[in-house]
């Protein structure tokens, strides 16, 4: 019978690979054959590493037999395609870096490497993170392992189905308006944007910079909370990036959210949201009142501008840091009469319809004439929505609010409305415009078996107090996460 370690967590592996009671290849073993029978249904990944998977095992054995092996020593991760990673093939689900392989390792890579972690393959994603669903993937859609013709989410629905099926015990995402939390979401997963520069996003492809952060998916808060530990912190490589020090995470996780204050914001319960959905956030604030925390309605007013300013925002950035593109330094080259052509002809048969929807958005907005009009409009929104969270964090200490309007909705279903689509991110969009930590976690199902995701949001640099609130619902039992593993 197989043994299935892969459906260890991460804090339970680890503690077993130190005590040898068992071994990285074992580990990884389990999760490469779930990877080979899972994937035909669910094509969470766009590559796996299956070769450079075993040495990293044999070495984390190695270590891991010499003693003092860090946490994450041994632990098979799949990592969203977006990180560039020495010698693995990074594409950014798009066929313009279709066949790039980076010479260097991202940061965040750099330091898991170090750890000794494993990586198991690249995961499936939107191009260049541009979605909600996994659908703009030039390699297909991920399928969401509770309901395969279903979405998984986006953008870095590989990383969220892979662990939700039990392929690898965490993976890496990347949030730029939601493409960590949301998926999170639609899987059943734990996932966590750290606050704005608190990790390395050096190798990392850029989408917007102002927005973009680097964070993991799990299958508990303590597992996040130990990949943060290892990701986070000062890099020479990222100058945007936070020199306070890391805290010790899991440290925080002490189960008591006593006197813990709640703000529960009325523009966060919005006419046409899924009922379900309102049912489960409000019975889990339930709960959090029975531990002693206590809730409080708060208004953060300006919320229905935020996807109109994200979508500004987030366009001109990305039609700036999409410009290197050009054919001539990275991945795709279609040759043509001359330069002029080439950069057309490359970009035109490497970028996908999004991708290109995007470009002209974020172009159009910063053209001369209309950049006061859009450009600068939206930046002054952004402030009023990140004041609207400092007035609101005087009267509590974390914010809880559902993570997406719906659960998981159908492969297909909203891909000819690109507007209807931008509307599944309404409840993430704001935390990253602000700049601040936010988390999903599973607390509930509809009709469909489908998961719900919880969202706490913090102050800047208050990840602890996340991770504690998560961590503490967690434990009450009040909702057990059904596993999507027997599902497949
Ligand atoms: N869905 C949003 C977008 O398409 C957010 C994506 C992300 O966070 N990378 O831009």
């Amino acid at each position: 019978m197989a043994s299935e370690l892969n459906k260890l967590t991460i804090a339970e592996a680890s503690s077993k690979l130190r005590a040898r009671e068992i071994t990285a290849m074992q580990l990884t073993r389990d999760c490469l054959d779930r990877i080979a029978a899972a994937e035909p249904r669910l094509h969470a990944f766009i590559t796996v590493c299956e070769k450079q998977a075993f040495e990293q095992a044999r070495a984390a054995d190695a270590r891991l037999a010499a003693g003092n092996a860090p946490a994450m020593c041994g632990i098979p991760l799949g990592i969203k395609d977006i990180y560039a990673t020495k010698g693995i093939r990074t594409t950014c689900a798009s066929r313009i870096l279709g066949t790039f392989v980076p010479p260097f390792d991202a940061t965040v890579i750099e330091r898991l490497r170090a750890d000794g972690a494993i990586f198991v393959g690249k995961t499936n994603m939107d191009e260049f993170a541009m979605g909600s669903s996994t659908e703009n993937s030039a390699f297909g859609p991920t399928m969401n392992p509770h309901d395969t013709a279903r979405v998984a989410g986006g953008s870095s629905g590989g990383s969220a189905a892979a662990v939700a099926a039990h392929e690898c015990l965490g993976a890496l995402g990347t949030d730029t308006g939601g493409s960590i939390r949301e998926p999170a979401s639609f899987c059943g997963v734990v996932g966590i944007k750290p606050t704005y520069s608190r990790v390395s996003r050096y190798g990392v492809v850029a989408y917007a910079s102002s927005l973009d952060q680097v964070g993991p998916f799990a299958r508990s808060v303590r597992d996040a909370a130990i990949i943060i530990r290892t990701i986070a912190g000062k890099d020479v490589r990222d100058s945007t990036c936070s020199a306070r020090p890391v805290p010790d995470y899991e440290r925080a996780l002490t189960g008591d959210v006593k006197g813990l204050r709640i703000g529960v914001p009325r523009e966060y319960f919005v006419e046409g949201m899924q009922p379900e959905v309102e049912q489960s956030i409000r019975s889990a604030l339930k709960s959090y009142e029975s531990l002693g925390a206590s809730t409080v309605e708060i208004s953060l007013p300006h919320t229905g501008y935020a996807i109109a300013a994200y979508y500004l925002v987030a366009t001109a950035e990305a039609s700036a840091n999409l410009a290197r593109y050009d054919g001539i330094r990275f991945g795709l080259r279609v040759n043509a009469e001359d330069n002029i052509a080439l950069y057309e002809t490359t970009r035109a048969q490497g970028f996908g319809a999004e991708v290109k929807r995007r470009i002209m958005l974020g172009t159009f907005a910063l053209s001369a004439g209309y950049y006061d009009a859009y450009y600068l409009k939206a930046q002054k929104v952004r402030t009023l929505i990140r004041n609207d969270f400092e007035r609101a964090f005087e009267k509590c200490d974390l914010i809880v609010t559902p993570v997406a309007p719906t659960t998981a909705f159908k492969i297909g279903e909203k891909m000819n409305d690109p507007l209807t689509m931008y509307l599944s991110d309404i409840f993430t969009i704001s935390v990253n415009l602000a700049g601040l930590p936010g988390m999903s976690i599973p607390c509930g199902h509809d009709s469909n078996n489908l998961p719900i995701g919880m969202q706490l949001i913090a102050p800047p640099f208050a990840e602890e107090t996340i991770l504690r609130a998560g961590d503490a619902f967690e434990r009450t039992g009040a909702f057990k996460p059904r596993t999507a593993a027997g599902t497949l």
